[in-house]
């Protein structure tokens, strides 16, 4: 089945409004009349709404970072998703390896954010990966099957509706050093798998599988190359227009051809 390839960028912490603006500013010039491609900017909370801006009338979709698991509530300094969807957020990162490593989100907050997420109409970027301990033990698929089974427990697909799943090995984020593209296909296919047995063949066939950890422009084609391997999520090299928009045309090149 053909699935359209969805690139994310993920910002992080990086920028200041104004830089932001031009970034996006940027993105959305390079890419203007392209198709064939999904593609989303996550930036961080106080740049959404100018971003949005930005964006608007564009097929560049907006996305956050994090989302805070209440409806609403005495939660001072948190975002919910309510306030997400009414500023026109379409992608929400849950679970990304740096928030279960420095804010300690396990699987249960994972699950009630996702919840959250889709209530309010937003497709979740689910975040899954082993550390490199994990891999060199040989249990890099134990984790993330325990991952999928502790964020996913108790879905119905419906609920779930299309979601996207990230698969980022810990070892590969921020380091230079991305997974093989033999790698991390046979992880992808793992994971479709994975939901094959849980959701059945129509809903695993329709998940788009995001590979994410170092990805570069002259990693991303042979990444792209890979039947289960179904976009990027970018951390790096997204804050470089040309290297984000590059990666882009990457999977659109490898995903058409
Ligand atoms: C990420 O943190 O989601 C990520 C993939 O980062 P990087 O591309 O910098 O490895």
């Amino acid at each position: 089945m053909a699935r359209i390839p969805v690139v994310v960028a993920n910002w992080k912490m990086n920028k200041v409004e104004q830089e932001a603006t031009l970034l996006a500013r940027d993105v959305r010039g390079r890419l203007q009349g392209y198709d064939g491609v999904e593609v989303g900017l996550c930036v961080p909370y106080p740049f959404l709404h100018q971003v949005g801006l930005v964006l608007g009338g564009s097929r560049i979709g907006l996305g956050a970072q994090n989302v805070h698991w209440a409806e609403e509530g005495a939660y001072t300094g948190e975002v919910s998703a309510a306030m997400l969807a009414s500023v026109g957020v379409r992608y929400v990162i849950v679970g990304h390896s740096e928030r279960r490593r420095y804010f300690a989100e396990d699987d249960d907050i994972i699950k009630k954010k996702l919840e959250r997420v889709v209530s309010h109409g937003m497709v979740p970027i689910l975040c899954v990966g082993e550390s490199l301990q994990e891999r060199e033990s040989g249990r890099a698929e134990e984790v993330v099957h325990a991952q999928l089974n502790g964020a996913l427990s108790g879905f119905d697909a419906a609920v779930l509706q299309n979601p996207i799943v990230a698969y980022e090995p810990v070892w590969a984020i921020g380091t230079g050093v991305a997974a093989s593209p033999t790698d991390a296909q046979q992880m992808h296919a793992f994971i479709r798998q994975w939901f094959r047995k849980r959701f059945g063949g129509e809903f695993a066939d329709a998940l788009r599988i995001q590979y994410g950890g170092s990805v570069k422009p002259d990693n991303a084609a042979a990444l792209a190359l890979q039947s289960d391997i179904d976009g990027a999520l970018v951390g790096g090299a997204s804050l470089d227009a040309s290297h984000f928009c590059s990666i882009v045309s990457k999977f659109k090149t490898a995903k058409e051809g």
